[in-house]
């Protein structure tokens, strides 16, 4: 396992659509070691998430963590998990505003998400699963995915809402934080 660069905003592997794995290829070595390397570098940043692309591999695989995350405090905890071929599918029209972060952007900003989506992914040991998720789980689904296709927070991002992380910090955290914390709570989200 190895914690490897995490290509910033301009380089172009962030914006190539990634390619899908082959069912057969997901025991390989490659695979599996691109997943241990996402892992790896995701926690090392204390990312939320991490998608293939952001470490310069093209392939269709995200991985997610949140777990008393220093960088987004208020996100509820999602256990470790490895997508490969990850498909979305929004569930109803409800959406929320989240203010996102990115390790490949050092920037915030506010972006509508939807509450409601429902995840059909590969593990890594090939078990095909689908999944719903709501709330700002499903916003953080909703960003590692856009990652696959090319696409950054900034891209649906409200450009007059960014920030550099130390000025979110003095002006906008606290807002954030008792809107999305009033968020969460009321839907046990
Ligand atoms: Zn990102």
């Amino acid at each position: 396992m190895t914690v490897r660069e995490i290509l910033s905003i301009g380089h172009p592997l962030l914006r190539t659509p990634a390619l899908e794995v082959a069912p057969e290829e997901i025991a390989s070595e490659r695979v599996q070691g691109i997943v241990d390397d996402l892992i790896d570098t995701m926690r090392h940043a204390d990312g939320a998430g991490l998608a293939a692309n952001q470490i310069g591999e093209t392939c269709r695989i995200v991985v997610l963590e949140v777990n008393g995350n220093p960088r987004y405090p208020y996100k509820p905890s999602i256990p470790l998990t490895v997508a490969i071929n990850p498909q979305l599918e929004v569930r109803g029209d409800e959406t929320v505003v989240v203010n996102e972060g990115c390790l490949s952007a050092p920037l915030r900003g506010e972006v509508e998400r939807f509450v409601n989506v429902g995840v059909s992914y590969y593990e890594r040991d090939g078990t095909h699963r689908c999944i719903n998720a709501r709330g700002l789980t499903a916003g953080t689904w909703q960003h590692e995915c856009d990652h696959l296709d090319g696409t950054l927070f900034v891209d649906r991002a409200d450009l007059s809402t960014l920030s550099t992380w130390e000025e979110f910090e003095r002006h906008h955290r606290d807002a954030f934080i008792e809107r999305i914390s009033r968020f969460v709570a009321e839907s046990n989200r």
